[in-house]
């Protein structure tokens, strides 16, 4: 028999642009199966979405939230007035979240937490691990939204504001489900991972019992114990990412770091405004190379960025030498509407762009060859993408799909995708392996 479906009392306050926030959440929940109650008395919980335009507005949403207390017990406070929790819960210390405007996923966790969805496989249009785009064996699992930092030829901030952590216990209970239909690789996505619980003050939260910070440390710790590869995308080189390689070490998370560096001269990076400038960052990847001696690194670069002169771009040809990264991609400078770089004297002409991208490529491909070429003969942890006549096409542990490059198992018809072997390493190109399987 089916349980009944667990149901939302909804009180909308204010103006329109509030009734659509309200109708974007109901229409939410109801994807998931929760019912609209028609009284806050018939509700497993209430959410009042409140008005803070004017102080009449303002005392009848305190009047709303607290009728629903008396009546329900279990309420939700967001909207306008959400932007003021101290003045809500000085009145109502009982309400359980308060969120300001336009903040649905943070409404929809509160849902969650307070009356958790019901998932049942045979109604649900909607597994409980949500639709995914990608193949069944690896999922990019994104931590949070928005971005602190303001580099000057990116406009993600003005669009998506500020970084606002998810919740670690939502993050990991996400995971969990995700490894539960059948994920073997997770990989670890946001605007700047490194800065994971800034905006939270790494605020505790309870995952399995435990009181866990909402850290960098923490949050791979615990995806790490799930038994899956983890990945980690969009890291910037700040000190929170020392404390995660020994775990690379380890061998609990995948020994690789994608660090978007963008640049390499002080000036360009300067005029860039980029994050973790601190000119000391080949001594931090040496020391991350001691620890974890197999990490790959694998970073992009922008040629032709206003101002940069032919003595920048060597600067940074003379940096990839130094720093030996292993996978590298490289865009040419583009104005992007909007992004304040735009303004900056001395743009680069498209000849001088495409001339120096080509210097930029080549050098690093010289780089990668090298590197490549050390893994012949080593032994490499390999993930099955694909399957075909020919044999298995997979990953190592140094690439992330559609970025990086493949391992061929030629002839091994047998495996599937989303199987985690051993190859003998015999034979690299600049991006590619190609390996004989090792038989346990
Ligand atoms: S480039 Fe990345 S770090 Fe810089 S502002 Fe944009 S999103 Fe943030």
């Amino acid at each position: 028999m089916l349980k009944p479906a667990p149901r939302i009392g909804l009180v909308s306050l204010g103006c329109p642009k509030a009734l659509v926030d309200s109708e974007r959440i109901m229409t939410r929940l109801r994807a998931e199966g929760y019912e609209l109650a028609p009284t806050s008395e018939g509700a497993d919980a209430v959410i009042v979405n409140t008005c803070g335009f004017l102080d009449s507005a303002k005392a009848e949403s305190l009047e709303a939230i607290g009728d629903a207390l008396a009546e329900n017990g279990k309420v939700i406070v967001t909207g306008c007035m959400g932007k003021d929790e101290k003045s809500i819960r000085t009145i109502h210390p009982k309400v359980l979240s308060v969120t300001g405007p336009h903040q649905y996923e943070a409404v929809i966790n509160a849902v969650h937490d307070a009356v958790p969805p019901q998932h049942e496989p045979f109604v649900d249009l909607v597994p409980p691990e949500g639709i995914r785009l990608t193949p069944r064996h690896y999922a990019y699992l994104k931590i949070s939204e928005g971005c602190n930092n303001r580099c000057t030829f990116c406009i993600i901030p003005s669009i998506r504001g500020d970084l606002v952590s998810r919740p670690m216990n939502r993050v990991l209970a996400e995971a969990e489900k995700l490894v539960k239909a059948g994920v073997r690789e997770l990989m670890v996505i946001s605007q700047d991972t490194s800065a994971y619980g800034v905006d939270t003050r790494y605020a505790d939260v309870d995952w399995k019992g435990q009181t866990r910070k909402s850290n960098l440390l923490e949050l791979t710790s615990a995806l790490g114990d799930m038994g899956v590869w983890v990945r980690l995308h969009y890291v910037y080189p700040y000190p929170s990412v020392d404390h995660v390689i020994p775990l690379m070490a380890q061998g609990k998370i995948l020994p690789y770091l994608d660090i978007p560096f963008q640049h390499a001269s002080p000036r360009i990076l300067k005029a860039m405004k980029r994050p973790a400038n601190n000119g000391k960052v080949l001594d931090r990847i040496k020391a991350w190379r001691d620890i974890c001696p197999e990490l790959t690194i694998r970073s992009t670069f922008i040629v032709g960025f206003p101002g940069e002169t032919e003595e920048d771009f060597e600067d940074m040809l003379e940096w990839l030498e130094q720093a030996q990264l292993d996978r590298v991609g490289c865009f040419k400078y583009e104005p992007v509407e909007g992004a304040v770089a735009n303004a900056l004297p001395d743009p680069v002409d498209e000849e001088t762009k495409d001339e120096r991208w080509a210097r930029f490529m080549e050098h690093q491909r010289q780089i990668s060859e090298q590197r490549m070429a050390r893994k012949i003969g080593s032994l490499q942890q390999v993930i099955i993408d694909e399957v075909d006549e020919d044999g298995a096409i997979g990953r190592s542990t140094g690439d992330a799909p559609d970025i990086d490059g493949h391992v061929f198992l030629n002839g091994e018809v047998d495996l599937k995708a989303g199987d985690i072997v051993t190859a003998r390493i015999e034979h690299a190109d600049d991006y590619d392996l190609w390996g004989e399987l090792v038989r346990s």
